[in-house]
């Protein structure tokens, strides 16, 4: 769970200030290695947010983080750094998370240096180099080792971003919207790489998108997110092909077309109908009751918990209440 401050904006939220954003609620999801778990929402819905209270770059409001079991407690110094290792983060613009007056060699030889091989000799350090730019499909890498951000295309920068991401030798990738600001026609090569590493790396990954087509075709599991809280999840072909809940039923509904995996839009405010609610004070009861077509009377005053619907899926609807039905 993860609530924030109000930021102050003009007078009008001045004179409330004590007023919190529901960011987060109450999320809970498991990542195994050599499996691939999209969490799927529109913007604001807080997947974002998950993403960095497991990377640990925010204080959660409540809960838990584990690794391996055991409960992830620091913040700084030299378990915070193992974690950080372990636990490595890819994000949306590879342009703004890498340095613009830095070349490829730096990027990566810091990723190296910081992680593992601090005492590396100058041809291992090398090797590795050249390891890391072939794990990511960047051949031959003196075509790529000396250049810098802006001499790349965006797939190319992505690539780096995610081998700088392997040099730490990582268990577990959180990937925000890897794709989502790269041409269409290259999203599919980066996405397919990232499921190889998982395969061979045998890596856990987080993959934050938008876009339910892209979970379908990528993802093991898919969760989806509507206003802060998990709706509906299980595994990709399920949840994509018989969805529960309504509102992952309204997402899928409003994709372009579910099979057309480079088709998706990179705007991520144009789809569904109706609006994302505001988190400072999201609805009562079920925060989608607002617009959601089967609305009932409870639905606006009882929060749905889980209910299972067949093995490992489950939806947080009344609607599959037996017991009232
Ligand atoms: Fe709709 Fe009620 Fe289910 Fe919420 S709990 S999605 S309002 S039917
Ligand atoms: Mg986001």
């Amino acid at each position: 769970t993860k609530h924030f401050p109000v930021r102050k904006r003009g007078r009008e939220v001045l004179s409330r200030v004590t007023r919190m954003v529901q960011a987060v609620d109450d999320v809970s999801l498991t990542l195994r290695r050599g499996r691939v778990t999209a969490l799927v929402g529109e913007s604001g819905s807080g997947k974002s947010t998950v993403a960095r209270l497991l990377a640990q770059l925010y204080p959660r409001t409540a809960g838990e983080v584990k690794l391996h079991g055991k409960p992830v407690t620091a913040t700084s110094g030299k378990r915070f750094r193992a974690y950080s290792r372990q636990v490595q983060m890819i994000f949306q613009d590879p342009f703004a998370s890498l340095n613009p007056v830095h070349t490829v060699r730096y990027h990566l030889t810091r990723a190296l240096k910081i992680h593992n091989r601090a005492g590396a000799s100058k041809e291992d350090l090398e090797n590795a180099l050249t390891g890391l730019l072939a794990r990511v499909q960047l051949t031959p890498p003196e075509r790529y080792i000396d250049k810098f951000p802006h001499e790349l295309s965006g797939g190319q920068r992505q690539r780096v971003a995610i081998a700088r991401a392997l040099g730490a030798d990582p268990e577990v990738l959180l990937a925000d919207e890897p794709v989502s600001m790269l041409d269409v026609s290259i999203r599919l090569g980066v996405l397919n790489l990232l499921r190889d590493l998982k395969e061979r790396l045998h890596l856990a990954i987080l993959y934050i998108t938008h876009d339910i087509a892209s979970a379908r075709y990528f993802a093991d599991e898919t969760m989806v997110m509507y206003a802060g809280r998990v709706v509906e999840g299980g595994d990709s072909e399920t949840v994509t092909q018989q969805p529960a809940h309504p509102y992952t039923q309204l997402l899928i509904d409003s994709a372009p077309d579910p099979d057309q995996i480079a088709g998706y839009r990179t705007s991520e405010k144009d789809r569904g109908s109706g609006e994302p609610p505001s988190l400072i004070n999201p609805p009562s009861g079920c925060r989608f009751h607002p617009r959601c077509p089967h609305v009932m009377e409870r639905c606006k005053t009882d929060l749905p918990p889980r209910f299972d619907i067949s093995d490992g899926h489950f939806a947080a609807c009344w609607l599959y209440d037996k017991e009232k039905a």
